[in-house]
């Protein structure tokens, strides 16, 4: 099948060719030629899948009769982050290079008043998270009643993220007769109930089948104990030890978790960046395009923060928590191994995670092989038991129920929710992150290497570790430490007793 018998226009077929595509990947072969007839499409495909060029190559098609008029968008695009946003913006710039169309992005971190100075002179193409979306919809600046085509994408993550009354509302402020494409990594009950809802005899295409971990991933257990630095160390070492590194993200549960692992992981001079849902978008995007470039090789993100981003392929996933539910690992584990290459994926496991690893095994429909000592076989821990004798980043609270989970969700001030409680400029006004120059030198001294000197192999040792006990973080830190505030060091004189 080549992309010719697709349908799509000459413009566009000229665009796919500038891009270096030859053939349509399974989803877009399946998708296009409906999405061209003007059919409904239920799409069940992961990221990775070639989904996004599976409805921006036909809507750019379509959008070639007729144009758009003043506040009246043609077609709109749900995507629940702003990164997905963003990305999604760059594939009609890259595969609508020969039409001129117009693209406008509503999201969070950016001034309404230049969304709306694009929406007011007409869009052909709206991209925009559901939040900032009815934002300006009930500032009286945006009309719905034009869009042709709606694609709600990454539907299971709105989900996650509590957006799906935001979408139930969006829908109705669209016309009845418009073409919807919906795409979906997985089929939970409840998105089940919202594709009968808004799609009407939707073609059903399934890219692969989700929860299908790639044959040519690695998969090992590395038994650790519980506590942080434990598991730190274990982290550093697996690192520091892995074969054929190139670049890894590191995946932890909790959005604090993310934050403190980073630290760590600068403290020790890897050349490591952040996502999560608390960083404002510009530090969010420099973290990616720090990756994207190299210049860091070790992303530490959240299931939330990750999914669905267009991550180049890495050579090993570390899970340093194994995620509560199995199909998160499936989604993990896929960021490397991708397009047939070779990867590698350790998930580092506690005493508290051996359900959710029963779990994990029971869905893949394999075992997975420990790397070294098992838990049963681990020495005892050094750690003594005044040391915080909690268990891990889970605690006692544990193995969060669902319910709990998306209660952190719906509480945590995610991307979406966030920029709609903050003043709509705010985020855009943030300074820009410094440097801060003692943790980012192993950074820049791995990008200043001459040209004409041969490249060391790509490494994730650290350039040099600090020794000085005082800045090894992850040791539990008894009493005040070394941190004594100084008005507690100063002499207090005794009033006379009379
Ligand atoms: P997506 O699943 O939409 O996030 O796409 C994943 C990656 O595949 C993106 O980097 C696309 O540029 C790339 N891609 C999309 N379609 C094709 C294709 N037909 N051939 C090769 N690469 C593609």
């Amino acid at each position: 099948m080549s992309f010719s018998e697709l349908g799509l226009s000459t413009k566009v077929l000229d665009a796919v060719t500038s891009a270096g595509y030859t053939t349509p990947t399974p989803i877009q072969a399946q998708a296009i030629p409906h999405v061209m007839q003007r059919r409904d499409v239920l799409g069940i495909a992961q990221t990775g899948t070639g989904k996004t060029a599976a409805f921006t190559l036909p809507m750019i098609t379509l959008l070639e009769q007729g144009r758009a008029r003043a506040r009246m968008p043609r077609t709109l695009i749900l995507e629940p982050t702003r990164e997905l946003a963003a990305q999604v913006e760059e594939n009609f710039i890259k595969y609508g290079v020969n039409n001129k169309l117009s693209v406008a992005l509503l999201i969070g971190g950016m001034s309404f008043g230049d969304q709306d100075v694009k929406i007011t002179r007409g869009v052909d193409v709206l991209i925009a998270t559901p939040g900032r979306l009815l934002d300006h919809y009930e500032r009286g600046k945006l009309l719905l009643t034009g869009i042709e085509i709606l694609v709600i994408d990454e539907a299971d993550r709105m989900l996650d993220m509590g957006f799906i009354p935001d979408i139930e509302r969006i829908t109705k402020l669209v016309p009845f007769t418009r073409q919807t494409l919906f795409f979906t990594a997985t089929m939970p009950a409840e998105i089940t109930r919202i594709t009968e809802q808004f799609l009407h005899n939707p073609v059903r295409i399934e890219a692969s089948r989700p929860a299908t971990a790639a044959t040519t991933i690695t998969q090992r257990l590395v038994a650790s104990h519980g506590k942080d630095f434990e598991k730190r160390e274990t982290l550093r070492r697996l690192i520091t030890e892995a074969v054929d590194f190139n670049t890894a993200i590191v995946f932890a549960n909790r959005k604090t978790e993310v934050a403190n692992l980073h630290r760590s992981l600068l403290r020790h001079n890897f050349k490591a960046v952040a996502l999560h849902g608390d960083l404002d978008q510009r530090a969010r995007m420099a973290a990616l395009d720090a990756f994207k470039t190299g210049d860091a090789n070790i992303l530490v993100a959240s299931d939330v923060a990750a999914r669905g981003l267009d991550i180049p392929d890495v050579s090993h996933v570390f899970n340093y928590d194994v995620p509560f539910h199995a199909d998160d690992y499936v989604h993990r584990i896929g960021r490397t191994g991708r397009a047939g290459r070779l990867g590698a994926a350790f998930s580092i496991v506690t005493r508290h995670d051996e359900k959710m690893v029963a779990a994990i095994e029971k869905l893949i429909g394999q075992t997975i092989a420990w790397e070294g000592p098992k838990l049963s076989e681990l020495p005892p821990s050094t750690a003594s038991a005044d040391d915080g004798d909690r268990p891990s980043s889970r605690g006692a609270r544990g193995r969060e129920s669902g319910r709990d989970r998306g209660r952190e969700r719906s509480r945590a001030p995610s991307p979406e929710r966030a920029e709609r409680a903050a003043p709509a400029d705010r985020a855009a006004q943030e300074p820009r992150p410094r440097k801060r120059a003692g943790r980012t030198d192993a950074v820049q001294a791995a990008s200043f290497v001459p040209e004409e000197m041969p490249r060391p192999m790509p490494t994730a040792k650290p350039a040099r570790q600090p020794r000085r006990e005082a800045e090894d973080d992850d040791r539990p830190v008894k009493g005040l430490g070394e941190h004594m505030p100084a008005f507690l060091m100063t002499s207090v004189r005794k009033s006379p007793v009379k």
